[in-house]
Formats: C-alpha cells, sequence, structure tokens
C-alpha cells in the first residue's frame, strides 16, 4: 500500500490562458457592485422572471449574498454542491438556474437532462477543473487500470464519464473508507490537499492527481498559528482542500455545510474559518452575534489570486441572472445555457448516481466526517455536532 500521496506533473497552464481560465481575467470579468437602490430593483425583476419561468435558483454558498437571499426567498437552495445537486434533482421545476461554477451547472444537466440548465455566466469556471484537463486525466487512468478512479465533484463532465465514483466533500471520506473496506486501490483526482487528508484519514492506498482549488491552496499555516494565538478561545474551522499545515491545525475539517453547522451548533463566540469568505454571509444570518474571523492568506508566499474568495464564484450577479432569465429562448439563451452531450451525459451519471445512492443508503456516515478529530487537536470541541 502506498501511505504518501503520489503527485503527478501538472502547472495549472491552461490558466495562464487568456480568458477567464486566468484568474486576474476572470476578476476582469465580475460585474460592478450595484448601488443599493439598483440591488433592489434587480433583485425583484430577477424574482419577477424565476417566477414567471417557473424557474428555481440553485446557489452556492460561495456565491454573492443577494443571490442567496434570492434563492431563499424565491423557494430555492443555497447549498454546497451536493445538496445543490439533489435539489436541482428532485425538484419539480423545469428550469433550474445554478449560482455557482460550471461543474455545478453540468452536473444538474447530466442529472436531469430534460430541464434548461441556465447560468449567470457560463465561464464561470475552477481551478481544480481547469487542472484536470480530459485528456491527459484520461492517459493517467489508462495506466493505472488497477485502481477505481474516485473523482471529486469539481470536474468536467468528460472527467467524470472516465470515474466510478463521484464525490463531494460531504461524502468523500465514507466513500473512501467503503471503498478501502472493499479491498480496493484508489485512483483520486483532483484536488491533492483533499486526496492527502482523505489518505491520512482512512489509510487507503490512493494515487493522486496534482490539482489544487486557488482558494484554499491559499491559507497559510504559519499565519493561522499566529492568528491562533491572538484568538486563543476561538475555534479553527477547515476545509480540507486547504494545505496540511492549516488542516493540522483545525478543530473541526468539513465541507461547506459542516462547518456551517458547527458554527451554528457551537458554543464558542468565536471561530477563524478557513474557506471561501463567500460563506459568511449565510453564517452570520444563522449565527447572529458569534465571531467570525477570516484565516489568512497573507505572509511572504501570498500570492492572492483569490484573497479567500473564488473570482469564479464572483462572476455570478444579479446581472448576470437577470439577463439569463431575460434572455428567452434561441441564440440568446444558448449565451447562458448549459449542455453536456451524448454519451458524456449518460457515462458521467454513472459515478454521480453511485455517490448518490451510497448517501441515500448511509446518512449517518455521511454526516461523520464534520466530526472528525485532527491530530494535535482537541476532540469533539464542538457541542452539538457531537463526539469527535
Ligand atoms: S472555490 Fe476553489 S474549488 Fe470552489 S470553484 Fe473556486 S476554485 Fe473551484
Amino acid at each position: 500500500m502506498s501511505s504518501t500521496p503520489t503527485p503527478v506533473l501538472y502547472d495549472f497552464t491552461r490558466q495562464d490562458a487568456s480568458g477567464s481560465s486566468c484568474t486576474a481575467q476572470a476578476w476582469a470579468q465580475v460585474p460592478p457592485a450595484l448601488q443599493p437602490a439598483e440591488r433592489a430593483t434587480m433583485k425583484s425583476r430577477a424574482a419577477e422572471l424565476l417566477k414567471a419561468r417557473g424557474a428555481m435558483l440553485v446557489a452556492h454558498y460561495y456565491v454573492d449574498g443577494d443571490l442567496q437571499d434570492l434563492a431563499l426567498e424565491t423557494g430555492g437552495i443555497v447549498a454546497d454542491s451536493l445538496e445543490m445537486a439533489r435539489f436541482g434533482r428532485d425538484h419539480a421545476a423545469q428550469t433550474l438556474v445554478v449560482a455557482g461554477v460550471r461543474f455545478m451547472g453540468e452536473s444538474a444537466k447530466i442529472l436531469s437532462p430534460e430541464k434548461t440548465v441556465l447560468m449567470p455566466d457560463l465561464e464561470a469556471t475552477c481551478s481544480l477543473d481547469l487542472g484536470c484537463p480530459p485528456d491527459q486525466f484520461t492517459a493517467f487512468c489508462d495506466a493505472h487500470p488497477d485502481r477505481t478512479v474516485v473523482v471529486y465533484a469539481n470536474t468536467s463532465a468528460a472527467v467524470k464519464a472516465r470515474a466510478d465514483w463521484m464525490v463531494t466533500s460531504s461524502c468523500a471520506l465514507a466513500i473512501v473508507e467503503h471503498l478501502k473496506a472493499q479491498g480496493q486501490k484508489i485512483l483520486w483526482a483532483p484536488d491533492r490537499h483533499l486526496g492527502r487528508y482523505i489518505q491520512e484519514q482512512t489509510g487507503a492506498d490512493m494515487l493522486l492527481w496534482n490539482g489544487a482549488c486557488i482558494v484554499h491552496d491559499e491559507f497559510k499555516g504559519l499565519e493561522l498559528d499566529l492568528l491562533r494565538q491572538q484568538h486563543p478561545g476561538a475555534l479553527v474551522l477547515v476545509h480540507p482542500e486547504s494545505p496540511q499545515a492549516v488542516v493540522a491545525q483545525a478543530d473541526v475539517v468539513g465541507s461547506t455545510s459542516q462547518l456551517l453547522k458547527a458554527v451554528v451548533d457551537g458554543t464558542a463566540p468565536a471561530y477563524i474559518v478557513a474557506t471561501d469568505n463567500g460563506i459568511l454571509h449565510r453564517m452570520r444570518q444563522l449565527a447572529p452575534g458569534k465571531r467570525l474571523i477570516e484565516a489568512p492568506t497573507a505572509g511572504n508566499s501570498a500570492t492572492c489570486k483569490s484573497c479567500a474568495h473564488c473570482p469564479w464564484m464572483a462572476m455570478n450577479a444579479l446581472q448576470g441572472l437577470v439577463a439569463c432569465l431575460e434572455a428567452g429562448a434561441g441564440t440568446a439563451r444558448g449565451a447562458y445555457e448549459i449542455h453536456v452531450p451524448e454519451p458524456v451525459r449518460s457515462q458521467a451519471l454513472g459515478c454521480i448516481d453511485r455517490m448518490l445512492d451510497f448517501v441515500r443508503r448511509n446518512p449517518a456516515a455521511v454526516a461523520q466526517p464534520a466530526q472528525r478529530q485532527v491530530a494535535g487537536r482537541g476532540a469533539g470541541l464542538v457541542p452539538g455536532i457531537g463526539a469527535a
């Protein structure tokens, strides 16, 4: 069994290309902030259009707070990628508007090919998706035919089509534990930090692709240590896409939903949060009065490609939402509509269905990762979440 992650060479060359695959270009494409009166007008226009089109807004925790509020006010959802996928599949609405990044829109379409899936900006992508080109990934899989292929949700439909399982950060640990118990060796892609964390927690034999999330990859262990010393009573909440030096200091490691639950259920007065700062909007709403401190991305090695906020999530705005709902049919709508051609769609469906079926059969196992103890830090530090 290989006990250490095995990287493959890949260095995000596509992020240096022109267009929104470059982070600087993505930031340049973020719509300008609206004045309060404009925001209110645009929000109410979007609500009217959602109703008129019978559309549901499915938003991720990292997008603009107005979009999150609007989703909840109009019967939609704000969630992590697992819940977004389930909600879109199960809701009766024939039009889904996915406020997030492209792989989330693709997952909705893969699960519901009969539905129209729109996005406020089709160019909103993800460094993990960009860092795992299907042709290179296929060659990697072909070179290791003895391994079960497990991919993170943050991948293209073509990469999912090559996978045996899809996982999200909510259920990755439980699924890898399940595969390990069956004696399977795993090929994991694309997030190297999440893969390493799961390998450490489960002891599974995992061969890792070398991708990273530009948001979580920027959190700094040294600076987090200094921040913790300034706030000794604060609990440290970390998304497992973060580097090892950051995860090692966590009181709670989990998906966005699990970190949100840790704040809501926790009795500590303060929380240091190491994930995209878009989640603070919902944390403040659900846990008013608790102090939320952003984990540091500063330091000598800082690049601030994201500064704790994803540029592609930031491309989602009220302006794009109204535009996609006003686009009508045909060519105009094509600028906002997700298509996943066959046979890629049906091939990708297999690994998503496998995950959803596992989650349905093992709901307790999927809730468990938020409660995990991190070596060197306290166990069960969040009352109401349960023992670690
Ligand atoms: S926050 Fe990271 S993982 Fe999420 S969409 Fe942005 S780059 Fe991808």
